[in-house]
């Protein structure tokens, strides 16, 4: 047997935190809002967010840098899109894209000309804030530096202060309006779901031709840094704004769907309670897949460990 694929599915309490925002509109930042099923707005985190994460990890876990191409190299967006001849053919662009790079290959990448697109062998949904589980607000802060001090220390000073000034306290030291600056953030806390599906079997494949470009010590290799990059990414999330909203983790709880044939891993929301047990009754229907629950981090982390050592699903081309 050989993993095919992995779907991550989890409930994860951040408090306070920010990570992911629609945007800055003069001093307010506004959150991310979306829409679900039922009409209700709740709170999100991009899948976009979570993947940009994930890519990070991956270039940050992997010591030897020459491992990715000279765009990936410098964790520039467009990778293969930089450095691709523009001469080659598709199928071996794509094969050059895909030997040359981990990034690349686990991510994905469009390139312009030739015309080809590799989709990423990682995806996620948005981080959706469970509705009764999810609290906002909207915080007042003002930047300001006080009179008489040098350049300097009014900047190390207005750093320190920035996230922590009250509105109030600002009011009173109108004289020194010109150097004061007050801005609205906002700030999450809440259970969130999140869902994720790694596709081991697509590592080193050329979706144009359908050959494996890479070897399998290779492939081994992008297998076990992706799922390294999990443990990273969900340990400590850096998202937007953590200079001064990094996540209270409180915890995190789900489970690992696996699949060791070529048939897809179930996805059921953590948005809903019966997640687990609704997974649990489609992977007993399904000979091939199989269900590991965790509660914690450590648990989670001990899970992926256990699949670094597993063989990659390979398909069977002639
Ligand atoms: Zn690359």
């Amino acid at each position: 047997m050989a993993i095919f694929e992995i779907g991550i599915l989890a409930r994860i309490t951040w408090n306070l935190h920010s990570l992911n925002n629609e945007g800055t509109v003069g001093n307010v930042t506004e959150p991310r809002t979306v829409v679900l099923a039922n009409g209700e707005k709740t709170d999100g985190i991009s899948g976009e967010m979570l993947k940009h994460i994930h890519a990070y990890n991956v270039w940050l876990l992997q010591e030897d840098k020459s491992l990715f191409c000279s765009a990936c190299q410098k964790f520039h967006p467009q990778r293969a899109d930089l450095i691709t001849d523009r001469t080659n053919k598709p199928g071996v662009a794509m094969k050059t894209a895909i030997s040359s790079c981990i990034l690349c290959d686990l991510h994905g990448f469009l390139v312009q000309r030739p015309s080809i697109g590799r989709p990423s062998t990682v995806e996620f949904g948005w981080a959706l804030g469970i509705p009764d589980k999810t609290h906002r607000d909207i915080h007042i802060h003002a930047r300001h530096s006080m009179v008489g001090r040098s350049r300097e220390e009014a900047k190390t000073e207005s750093e320190e202060q920035e996230a922590k000034t009250e509105v109030k306290e600002a009011k009173v030291e109108e004289k020194q309006v010109t150097a004061q600056m007050i801005y609205h953030r906002p700030t999450r806390s809440g259970i969130y779901a999140l869902i994720s599906i790694f596709q081991p079997w697509r590592i080193g494949l050329n979706e144009i031709d359908y050959q494996y470009v890479i070897e399998e010590s290779d492939r081994k290799l992008r297998f076990q840094l992706a799922l390294n990059a999990y443990k990273a990414s969900l340990i400590r999330t850096d998202g937007a704004m953590t200079s001064t909203r990094l996540p209270h983790v409180e915890g995190i709880e789900g489970a690992l769907v696996i699949s060791e044939k070529n048939f897809p891993v179930p996805v059921v929301s953590p948005l809903t309670e019966t997640y687990v047990t609704q997974t649990e009754e489609l992977v007993n229907r399904e000979r091939g897949l199989s269900i590991k629950k965790f509660s914690n981090q450590a648990q989670f982390n001990s899970l992926i460990d256990e699949l670094l050592s597993e063989e990659i699903y390979k398909l069977n081309m002639p």
